[in-house]
């Protein structure tokens, strides 16, 4: 079994007016997002000969939706939502990816250095 990690950084803002917490208030993260591709083999033929999928792939991929919907932006208002939650975020990060990346395994989002969550099927 492969497992391949890339990461990517963006900024955001987000508020959660149901929290009864800090998170109610305006503010922003530096937000780190890990995607995780999981396969079996690799691939035996063209470009990507002996890879499970070139790490360009990834990010041709995943980039562009993080400038779309995420790097500097408000996330209430792109995710559409008023509880955009770093779960909230991390599964609908998986269902925009999955189509385009068959292998994708899970997204893991850090929200802080000590907050993470990892969105997978199971
Ligand atoms: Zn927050």
């Amino acid at each position: 079994m492969f497992e391949l990690e890339k990461s990517f950084r963006f900024e955001a803002g987000h508020s959660l007016p149901q929290s009864n917490s800090k998170c109610r208030v305006p503010h922003g993260h530096s937000f780190l997002l890990v995607v995780k591709i999981r396969a079996e083999k690799l691939q035996e033929e063209g470009q990507e000969r002996n890879m499970v999928v070139d790490f360009n792939v990834i990010s041709s991929v995943v980039r562009p939706l993080i400038n779309e919907y995420f790097d500097h932006c408000w996330l209430n208002d792109t995710l559409q939502t008023d509880a955009p939650t770093v779960e909230f975020i991390a599964r609908w990060i998986y269902n925009r990816l999955k189509p385009e990346l068959p292998d994708l395994y899970s997204i893991t989002l850090h929200e802080t250095d000590t907050q993470k969550v990892t969105f997978y099927e199971s």
